[in-house]
């Protein structure tokens, strides 16, 4: 028999250096059955832990080139139905502290108890950080029932199911991606491609020439000349950025005024090249309906967006007011919002400079990932501020939000209802998610769909207040039946 471990000292020395990930959660939600997933063939040391009567598994498993050991905390468990002596927990959470990651486990099944609720308030009390692996969801379907794991504020929620296999290899990801970063791996950052679109002859070429310097053809060269697309990189605060230069891909004569369906056509593949799209309009006659098409284009691609008014000197030359000019664009097209408008002169270079910070802004909230808790804090201020709606005589309850996508970002808001919301409220939510998120005026759309979260058998109802309540953090009156019941 093994010698007793004297948590955490010993399980630094039997991982020898390699990351930590502890499996933990309340009884029977399947740790040994993930533990076994996660680490496959691998013989799993077994030995007894310190201050309590049950063993440790330890085995090494690895992802996509990271090494690390994973130990299922069975013998540590945190809430079982006999109390646990204050001695043992306080060594079972010593034990958790030497875990570099903690995959909290969750039943998909029975939903959120309060029993993991309790188990969870120990574990974030060794400040790891939390992953949650909602364990038992089979298939798909069981997915939204078992949403409500959103609702644990726990930044990363993996649907697994350890039985199966099913999200296994999403977890894995999510566990590499979590532990610290090894040394040798270099950062890897994908660039940003900026394409400059816009109708003929609004100066495009000559901002790429400013951009890019002189070595490209000329402005005006060869008109119905075709030319393959050439990316330029340029660096801006520290990272690479791409500039398709798809200027220089010549219109067939004849296209100049109106956006025909070529044109379309054209626009789409520019757009769908790049990332960043710097939408090029001429600011001595303002943005024309056909600016506002391409910009629509840019929109339902779901590209970052930022809006250039070139020939300024002649706008400036006839008296024209930047204020005046913003103003103007922003009553005019309310949808174009979102989109940084910078002022620039291809002819005398004014304004140039500004035009890769604001594509380099753009790309990065076009990419940002935010946190989980983050989005659930702004939702339940947002339905504290303001009523939801109701829908066919229904109230709309929003019970949590999370980051389903990125580039653009698109946040998934779980209700009762999922049918028929109106647009005004998808407007206040989407108001309230930039304003507390900095993307206002920062070039990147934002995609906010409402789906229907199933709750699981003899959940309670709340309403869209108690919701918000419950989102912040805030504790409703104590219950005498608060036990081990469902949530
Ligand atoms: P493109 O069709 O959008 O690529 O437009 P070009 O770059 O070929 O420019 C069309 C014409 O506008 C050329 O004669 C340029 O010299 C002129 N032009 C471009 N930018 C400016 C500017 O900022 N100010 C002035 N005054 N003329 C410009």
């Amino acid at each position: 028999m093994s010698p007793q471990l004297q948590a955490p000292a010993d399980i630094a020395k039997l991982a020898n250096n390699r990351p930590v990930v502890m499996l933990t959660g309340r009884a029977n939600v399947g740790k040994s059955t993930l533990f076994n997933r996660l680490t496959g063939a691998a013989q799993a040391i077994t030995s007894p832990i310190a201050g309590t009567t049950r063993d440790l598994n330890l085995a090494t498993t690895s992802h996509d080139g990271c090494e690390f050991v994973v130990i299922d905390s069975g013998g540590l468990e945190l809430y079982a139905r006999e109390p646990m002596a204050e001695r043992a927990m306080e060594e079972a959470l010593r034990a958790l502290g030497a875990a570099d990651l903690i995959v909290f486990v969750v039943d998909g099944r029975t939903g959120i108890l309060s029993g993991d609720e309790e188990a969870l308030a120990l574990v974030r009390q060794t400040g790891r950080p939390i992953i949650a692996a909602v364990n038992k969801v089979d298939h798909p379907r069981q997915e939204a029932m078992a949403a409500e794991a959103w609702g644990l504020g726990v930044e990363s929620v993996i649907f697994v199911s350890a039985a199966h296999g099913r999200g296994v290899d999403d977890l894995m990801e999510q566990i590499r991606a979590h532990l610290p970063a090894r040394e040798t791996q270099p950062e890897l950052r994908p660039v940003l491609r900026l394409a400059l679109l816009g109708r003929p002859n609004v100066g495009k070429s000559s901002l790429l020439n400013r951009l890019c310097g002189f070595s490209r053809a000329l402005v005006d060269e060869h008109p119905g000349t075709t030319r393959d697309p050439v990316e330029v990189p340029v660096q801006v605060n520290g990272h690479t950025l791409l500039i398709i230069d798809t200027a220089g891909v010549r219109r067939p004569a004849r296209v100049e005024g109106e956006l025909e369906h070529h044109a379309v056509g054209r626009a789409i593949s520019t757009i769908r090249r790049a990332d960043v799209l710097a939408l090029v309009v001429d600011g001595a006659e303002g943005v024309t309906d056909q600016d506002a098409r391409l910009a629509r284009l840019v929109d339902s691609n779901g590209r970052a967006l930022l809006i250039i008014c070139n020939k300024w000197d002649i706008a400036a030359s006839r008296g024209h007011r930047v204020p005046a000019f913003v103003h103007e664009i922003r009553q005019s097209y309310p949808f174009l919002n979102f989109a940084p408008i910078v002022i620039t002169s291809a002819r005398n270079g004014d304004g140039v400079s500004q035009i890769v910070p604001t594509a380099s802004i753009a790309g990065e909230a076009w990419r940002a990932e935010f946190r989980t808790v983050t989005l659930n804090h702004i939702l339940a201020e947002a339905i504290a501020a303001q009523d939801p709606p109701l829908v066919d005589e229904r109230r709309l309850k929003p019970m949590y939000v999370t980051q389903v996508a990125t580039a653009p970002p698109r946040f998934a808001v779980f209700c009762n209802l999922d049918q028929d919301i109106p647009a005004h409220y998808l407007r206040f939510l989407a108001g309230r998610f930039r304003a507390a998120l900095g993307l206002e005026n920062c070039g990147t759309p934002l995609r906010i769909e409402f789906r229907r979260a199933r709750r699981s058998h003899g959940a309670r109802e709340q309403s869209g207040r108690s919701a918000a309540r419950k989102l912040t953090g805030a504790q409703p009156p104590a219950s005498p039946d608060a036990g081990n019941a469902p949530r």
